[in-house]
C-alpha cells in the first residue's frame, strides 16, 4: 500500500482550484515546488550525560508575497513530507487572508514530553542555530505550532539575538507578553473561528442565539471557540477531549465547565451538569447547527461523513475533512469552511505582532481585536462569494482566492 504523503494532497486540491478557476499551469506550476528545504542535526547533551543527534527542518515553500511564515512542530512522527505541506498550506493560508507572507514550516523530530526543561531548552537553542542563516525578520519568521511553547518562542528570539549581537523580536511570533508577544495572540485562533461562524450564521439568516455547538478537542482552539460562541448566545451541546466527550442535551454551562476544567483537565469532573459520555467519533455525528472539528486531523472521512448532522462545519484543526468526506458533504449541501481560512486567526495576530514588533509600538486588545474581525470578515466574504460564482466549495474556492492573488504577485513580480 501507498503511504499517504500530504503534500501530494496539497497538489491535488491546488490542480482542481486552478481547473475551476481555469488557471493554466504555466502561471501557477511555481507553487507546486517549495523554494528552499532544510535538513539540521542538532546534538544535545542529554541530563544522562550521553550525546543524543536529534533531526529537524526548515522548508520555506513560497516568498513570492513576502518573508515566509509559519510555525515548527516538535513530534516524535514529524516528517519531512508533513513540513513539506504545511508550509505549503501556509502559502495559501496567509494569501487568502491577504497578510504580506508567503509559507514555511519547521518540524523537530523529537517528544517534548519526555524531554527535561533544560534538554528541551538546549535542543530548541541548537535547533534556532542550525537554521539561523535562512531566518530573519525580513526572511522567514518561525512561530509556535504542535508541541512548541511562548517559553520556547522566547529562546529562539534570545537565541538569534545573540547571534545578530542585538534584540531581534521580529524573528519569531507567538512570544510571552513579557518578551515582546502581542496582546490577543494566545486566543487569536479560536476568536478567528467564532468571528467566522458569526459570519456564516448571517449568510445563512440564522441567529447565534440559541445556534446549536459540538467541539471536537477542548484544547487552544476548541475551548475558547466555544467560550466565545457560547458569550454571543449560542447552546453548547457537547466538548471533547483526547479521553471523550460529554454531550448536555440544554446546553453546557460553559463558564462552570471552563473554571473547573482549568483545574482538572478531566471533562467528566469538570460537567456539574447530568451528562451523556459519548466517544470522539459518537461525538461528531451529534445534530447540531455548527460543528467545529478543532483537534486531529483525518477525523471527518468516507466512514463517517453520511452520518453527519449539522448545517455547516468549521475547520478549527488543521485537515480534519479529507478529500473524500469532503465530496460527499458538498454534495449532500454541508458546507466546509476550510483551515486554511477558518484557523487562519492565529497567523492574523502572528502578523500583527511582527508589525508591532517592528515599530516596537505595542495595541491594546481591542485594537487586536477589531484588525483580526476586519481580516478575517473580509477573507471569509471573498471566499463565500468565490464559492457561488464557481459553484464549488468553499475550499476550493479559497484556493482559488489565494492562488489568485499568488498568480498576481508572480506575474508583476516577473
Ligand atoms: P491543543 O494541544 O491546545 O488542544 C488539542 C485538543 O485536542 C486537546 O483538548 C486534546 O485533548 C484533544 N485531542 C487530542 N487527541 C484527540 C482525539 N483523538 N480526539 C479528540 N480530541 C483529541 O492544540 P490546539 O492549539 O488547540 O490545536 C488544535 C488544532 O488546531 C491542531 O490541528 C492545530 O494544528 C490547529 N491550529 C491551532 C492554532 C493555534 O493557534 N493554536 C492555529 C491554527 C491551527
Amino acid at each position: 500500500m501507498t503511504k499517504y504523503n500530504p503534500y501530494d494532497n496539497f497538489i491535488a486540491v491546488l490542480d482542481e482550484a486552478a481547473g475551476v478557476a481555469g488557471i493554466p499551469l504555466s502561471e501557477y506550476v511555481t507553487f507546486k515546488y517549495p523554494e528552499r528545504e532544510l535538513k539540521v542535526s542538532i546534538p544535545v547533551k542529554m541530563d544522562d550525560g550521553e550525546i543524543k543527534v536529534f533531526e529537524g527542518f526548515r522548508v520555506q515553500h513560497s516568498t513570492t508575497r513576502g518573508p515566509a511564515k509559519g510555525g515548527i512542530r516538535f513530534h516524535h512522527e514529524v516528517n519531512l513530507d508533513e513540513v513539506r505541506a504545511l508550509s505549503a498550506w501556509m502559502t495559501f493560508k496567509c494569501a487568502v487572508s491577504n497578510i504580506p507572507y508567503g509559507g514555511g514550516k519547521g518540524g523537530v523530530i523529537c517528544n517534548p514530553k519526555i524531554l527535561s526543561l533544560r534538554e528541551l531548552e538546549n535542543l530548541t537553542r541548537g535547533y534556532i542555530t542550525k537554521i539561523a542563516p535562512i531566518i530573519g525578520p525580513d526572511k522567514d519568521i518561525p512561530a509556535p505550532d504542535v508541541g512548541s511553547t511562548p517559553q520556547m518562542m522566547d529562546w529562539m528570539m534570545d537565541t538569534y539575538s545573540m547571534i545578530k549581537g542585538a534584540p531581534q523580536p521580529a524573528v519569531v511570533t507567538g512570544k510571552s507578553l513579557e518578551v515582546d508577544g502581542s496582546q490577543g495572540r494566545n486566543e487569536a485562533t479560536g476568536r478567528g473561528v467564532c468571528y467566522v461562524a458569526l459570519e456564516m450564521l448571517k449568510n445563512l439568516n440564522m441567529s447565534a442565539e440559541g445556534a446549536k455547538i459540538v467541539v471536537q478537542g477542548f484544547g487552544n482552539v476548541g475551548s475558547i471557540s466555544a467560550e466565545l460562541l457560547y458569550n454571543e448566545g449560542a447552546k453548547v451541546l457537547a466538548v471533547s477531549n483526547s479521553q471523550g466527550g460529554i454531550y448536555v442535551e440544554e446546553g453546557i454551562d460553559m463558564p462552570k465547565l471552563l473554571k473547573n476544567y482549568a483545574k482538572t483537565k478531566d471533562l467528566y469532573k469538570s460537567c456539574e451538569q447530568p451528562y451523556k459520555k459519548v466517544t470522539n467519533a459518537e461525538l461528531l455525528e451529534i445534530p447540531c447547527d455548527i460543528l467545529i472539528p478543532s483537534a486531529l486531523e483525518n477525523q471527518i472521512t468516507v466512514e463517517n461523513a453520511e452520518k453527519i448532522n449539522t448545517k455547516f462545519i468549521i475547520e478549527g484543526a488543521n485537515g480534519p475533512t479529507n478529500s473524500e468526506a469532503d465530496a460527499i458533504l458538498f454534495k449532500r449541501g454541508i458546507p466546509v469552511i476550510p483551515d486554511i481560512l477558518a484557523n487562519s486567526g492565529g497567523v492574523i495576530v502572528s502578523y500583527f505582532e511582527w508589525v508591532q514588533n517592528l515599530q516596537a509600538f505595542y495595541w491594546e486588545e481591542d485594537e487586536v481585536n477589531a484588525k483580526l474581525k476586519k481580516q478575517i470578515v473580509r477573507a471569509f466574504n471573498e471566499v463565500y462569494k468565490t464559492a457561488e460564482q464557481f459553484n464549488t466549495s468553499m475550499r476550493i474556492a479559497a484556493y482559488i482566492v489565494a492562488l489568485k492573488r499568488l498568480c498576481a504577485a508572480r506575474k508583476l513580480r516577473g
